[in-house]
């Protein structure tokens, strides 16, 4: 099975390095795509699963206040973190939880590489290496990564988490080119 051509390798991706739209309010940093990220990608005939986006899917696109963006981001990523950890918001990211790991399971059961998971550092949902906490961009991971984390350690699922800042372009190729070694 699946000799065709597909190159049997793919990578997940944070939805908002392949659609800046659904970012938090004066945040983004494209207007559509992380060019250089997705273009990374096409060059490695990787294909590019696009999770889902937790703050959209469990707050909607305003994250659940028009004036985020007045606040400073790291103020206002505690705020969506708060909102996040609710029981409200913790039912609605189950199931994106579980429809991620579905993929992963079925690619690799199928003997498909997955060359890893790439989050945004100091993001409330999807931080890998830092997130906002107290008002202050801090180590450790978002609630969303955090969860996908451990529902793989469950599942026994080894995969690489690579967090990047689409503010930081030369480190996040660099992140990227060793991810895929
Ligand atoms: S970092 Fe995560 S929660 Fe924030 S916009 Fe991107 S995908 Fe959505």
């Amino acid at each position: 099975m699946f000799t065709d051509a597909r190159s049997k390798k793919v990578v997940l991706l944070a939805h908002c390095i392949l659609n800046q739209n659904s970012i938090s309010d004066g945040t983004a940093d494209f207007p559509s795509q992380v060019k250089k990220v997705v273009q990374f990608f096409l060059k490695n005939k990787i294909g590019i699963i696009q999770m889902p986006c937790p703050e959209l899917m469990c707050l909607g696109l305003d994250r659940g206040d028009v004036h985020g963006a007045e606040r400073p981001v790291v103020v206002e990523n505690t705020r969506i973190r708060t909102s996040l950890n609710k029981p409200n918001s913790k039912k609605k990211i189950q199931p994106l939880i579980k429809q991620t790991i579905h993929q992963i399971k079925e690619y690799k059961k199928n003997g498909f590489s997955i060359l890893g998971v790439v989050g945004i550092n100091r993001s409330p949902s999807c931080g890998i290496n830092t997130t906002s906490m107290n008002d202050k961009e801090v180590s450790g991971q978002g609630v969303f990564m955090k969860a996908l984390q451990e529902e793989l350690k469950k599942e026994k699922i080894n995969l690489k988490f690579v967090g990047i800042k689409t503010s930081k372009m030369k480190e996040t190729m660099k992140s990227l080119t060793e991810m895929i070694r």
